[in-house]
């Protein structure tokens, strides 16, 4: 086999040596041999120190994503095999999957397999490859996972934006087994969903929010609840589930507000129950203000507002305007559950951003519990940026 090895600059071995799986551009020295996009590349010190292993990305800024960091390893079907078998294991014997039908399985880089993302909706796995490494071992993969995950439907979702990075074009469709023919319904604690898998977001669901969604049974009995961005209903279906009076659904997806009814009727809730506004949620947060409308509970889970660094002070901006908007709707003693899932706003930012919030509105507002991202998506503790979704549960004073 040619030689393919990446050599890095002089003092540039630093964050591999920590474990962290990405080496970006500029520590590059130079590259003997001509590796293909996604093909194996060994990662050695300036001074020839054996470093890691890892995936060739020729058109990302991340060139190289690394599988092992240990020289026996080869990076093979078997090796695929074992990450995944190690990584559904996992999900198996978590107690906090128990109530559920449906879960992440592999999350990529924390679960050492960069660019996998393999989400569980009962019988149906969907996956995404979203790096030139995991695209390059695309076939092995798909065996790996029927093997280990023997699923009824195998689906590929590998239709989001980050594939253009690695030079990557999106692609989606059936894979194996039986074709999917509408939506998949799954249970998460006492609800159920009724899941898009080939056309919703992500693979379908934001299995990530799973144990958030499960704080409306503490909070929402016999209130009024907001869910803002409310996508196919998640968190406003949950808080009917646990005997909210009313749930206001907003959201500038029509399609994404019906499925909400859907998933309203599915758990048999009674329609007057439910009210839906289709539209933007900054103006629609300030028409509920101008009318004077009131809620026990607002939640606020947009999509990601920064995707870059340039892109971070118009975010901020943003997050501080719908955490604003929400507290006008609160009175003393509600509670504000506010997300914000862009990797870039760390949690001591996100959370700076919403005291701006609560001091411009003139409110006190306590955070009483720190929110994340639910336990089959793992943050890898040698790659914080595997911390995307933060929250914060707020009593408003
Ligand atoms: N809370 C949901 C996930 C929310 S995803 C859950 O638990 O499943 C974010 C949603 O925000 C998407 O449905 C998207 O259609 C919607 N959205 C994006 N920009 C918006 C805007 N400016 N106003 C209202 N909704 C918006």
């Amino acid at each position: 086999m040619a030689d393919l090895t990446v050599f890095l600059r002089k003092g540039r071995e630093a964050s591999l040596l920590r474990r962290h799986p990405w080496v970006f551009t500029g520590a590059i020295d130079r590259v003997t041999g001509e590796p293909a996009s996604g093909e194996t590349v060994e990662v050695r010190a300036a001074d020839g120190r054996w470093l890691a292993r890892g995936a060739w990305s020729p058109a990302s800024q991340i060139r190289v994503r690394i599988w092992t960091f240990d020289e026996d390893e080869a990076v093979d079907r078997d090796f695929l095999l074992r990450r995944v078998q190690f990584a559904a294991g996992h999900r198996q014997a978590d107690p906090w999957l128990a109530d559920t039908d449906s879960w992440r399985v592999v999350n990529s880089e924390s679960d050492g397999l960069p660019g996998l993302i393999v989400d569980r909706y009962v019988d149906t796995v969907v996956f995404q490859l979203l790096s030139a490494g995991a695209e390059h071992w695309r076939d092995a993969i798909i065996e790996v996972l029927e093997g280990v995950l023997r699923p009824v439907t195998l689906h590929e979702r590998s239709d989001t934006d980050v594939r253009r990075k690695e030079g990557l074009k999106p692609r989606r469709g059936h894979v194996s087994g039986t074709p999917l023919d509408g939506p998949v319904l799954m249970r998460e604690g006492p609800v159920r969903y009724a899941v898009d898998c080939i056309a919703g977001h992500k693979t379908g669901f934001y299995l990530d929010q799973r144990a958030n969604r499960a704080l409306m049974d503490r909070l929402a009995s016999g209130g009024r609840v907001l869910n803002a961005f409310s996508y196919t209903g998640g968190f406003g279906v949950r808080a009917l589930a646990a005997g909210a009076a009313g749930v206001t659904h907003i959201d500038s997806s029509a399609d994404a507000l019906e499925r909400a009814r859907g998933n309203s009727q599915l758990n048999g809730h009674d329609p007057a129950r439910i009210e839906l506004l289709c539209g933007n949620a900054f103006e629609q947060l300030r028409a509920l203000s101008r009318v004077e409308r009131r809620f026990d509970v607002v939640i606020l889970d947009p999509p990601r507002f920064v995707s870059s660094a340039a892109q971070l002070r118009r975010g901020a901006r943003g997050y501080k305007d719908i955490n604003l908007q929400a507290l006008s709707l609160l009175p003393r003693g509600g509670w504000l559950a506010t997300f914000s899932c862009s990797g870039l706003v760390e949690p001591r930012l996100f959370q700076k951003i919403v005291a701006d919030a609560a001091l411009d509105a003139g409110r006190t507002l306590d955070i009483v519990h720190w929110l994340h991202a639910d336990g089959d998506h793992p943050v890898r503790a040698s790659f914080p940026e595997g911390q995307y979704l933060k929250g914060l549960l707020c009593r408003v004073g």
